[in-house]
């Protein structure tokens, strides 16, 4: 299919729209991005037909809902690309995906003095899990330093590896620098170390990034409403293997074997992780919109965000005063940018009356924020959607705004 950003734009219905402030330029997509409408409506549809609860009654309606779960989980897979020995278990989002691994493997392999790899890019939801698996095991948490270009510094992860590292967690793509990590690389440092190697892809896969065979890593979390899915939805791919070895997540329905007063026996992977009634619809929809960035021109769809990222920075780079944080030669297609004097939440709000939606605070990395020696930054974050026209737009609001507040 002949990638036409007018005819995508047409896909989502919420684009569609005019806000009080003009006509709606959404460049908040890292946070979340807008979903198409066979998304949508392949959630309604499940729920008007083939909605029950699954794996448990022998009714034509379970039957229907489990094969279109089944289906999902393999679908994720076959996206992501993972081996024929990786399962996806499906889970809230790259969060929880995260926590599992600290969880149900850190605190089951870890012991005192063993060491965990990070980097100072890090998300939240890739920095806390840790510092609760570390203060339960006696692990200790080292962070790769980044360069002032906001590249990691392979050098510095490098020199941090040491017989006790057991684990290397990192982003594939930092969601306030942009910069794409060569995951592949540190899959091998990894490897050599005897380590695993956890991949955040939050964001990454919402950029058609993330092919598991090709990084070789272990564990891949990634969410479903970044991919244009459903909020509330993501997935855990890794190795099987590993992911029965590990301790089971939560305990309830669906994820035994047997339970008796006794002994409770547990399902392998990846139902040992699933307990109680999952996100059935979310993980149909998740699906549905895979598929749906799979039917897309992909190399055309990358091409377009390149050069959405190249002519942002071009015009914001012209505005005074203002610092673009983060110039990885590789970058996913955003933009956080501080300008002298002026607090991110004024410019965001000042955005806002234009009808153009920016994300503006700590966006969850404050290690990354005090490394940076800022206290929040603006963030714009583009999707396969936007339109070029809709970047100079924003760079005029931006720097009408910049004039006014300074
Ligand atoms: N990692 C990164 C790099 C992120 O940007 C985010 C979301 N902002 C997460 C993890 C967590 O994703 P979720 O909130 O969907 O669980």
């Amino acid at each position: 299919m002949a990638f036409s950003v007018d005819d995508i734009r047409k896909d989502f219905p919420a684009l569609q729209q005019r806000l009080e402030g003009g006509k709606l330029v959404y460049f908040d997509n890292a946070a979340s991005a807008q979903k198409p409408l066979c998304v949508i409506e392949k959630a309604a549809d499940f729920y008007r037909r083939d909605y029950s609860n699954i794996h448990r009654s022998a009714h034509e309606l379970s039957r229907r809902a489990t094969v279109a779960f089944e289906e999902a989980r393999k679908c994720v897979s076959k996206h992501f690309n993972a081996p024929k020995n990786f399962t996806a278990v499906f889970t809230r989002g790259a969060t929880e995906g995260l926590n599992i691994v600290a969880r149900c493997y850190g605190e089951k392999f870890l012991k005192k003095g063993d060491e965990i790899i990070l980097s100072q890019m890090e998300h939240h939801a890739n920095i806390v899990p840790w510092q609760l698996c570390a203060m339960r095991t006696g692990a200790e948490i080292k962070a790769a330093k980044i360069l002032p270009n906001g590249e990691l510094d392979m050098g510095h992860l490098q020199s941090l590896v040491s017989p006790r590292t057991k684990i290397i967690s990192i982003a594939h793509a930092s969601n306030v620098l942009g910069t794409i990590n060569d995951v592949q690389k540190i899959s091998e440092i990894a490897k050599k170390a005897g380590a695993v190697f956890c991949v955040d892809a939050a964001q990454s896969s919402p950029h058609f990034l993330g092919d598991i065979s090709e990084i070789g890593c272990d564990f891949f979390a990634c969410s479903a409403h970044k991919c244009f899915g459903p909020t509330g939805e993501g997935a855990l791919i890794a190795n099987t293997e590993i992911l029965n070895e590990m301790d089971v997540w939560q305990g309830g329905g669906d994820m035994i074997e047997s339970v008796s007063w006794e002994k409770t026996t547990f399902r392998q992977a990846p139902e040992k992780f699933e307990a109680g009634t999952p996100n059935i619809a979310g993980a149909v929809a998740f699906a549905r919109a895979l598929q749906y960035m799979d039917s897309l021109d992909i190399p055309a769809a990358r091409a377009h965000e390149a050069e959405l990222l190249k002519r942002a920075t071009e015009l914001l780079e012209k505005i005074e005063g203002l610092r673009i944080l983060g110039n990885a030669k590789n970058k996913v297609p955003l933009i956080s940018f501080a300008v002298k004097n002026i607090h991110h939440n004024d410019i965001s709000t000042m955005l806002d009356a234009n009808g153009i939606a920016v994300r503006s605070g700590h966006h969850c990395a404050e290690p990354l924020m005090n490394a940076l020696g800022v206290s929040g930054s603006c963030r714009a974050s583009f999707a396969f959607y936007n339109t070029l026209e809709e970047v100079e737009f924003f760079a005029k609001k931006l720097r009408s705004a910049v004039n006014l507040l300074s």
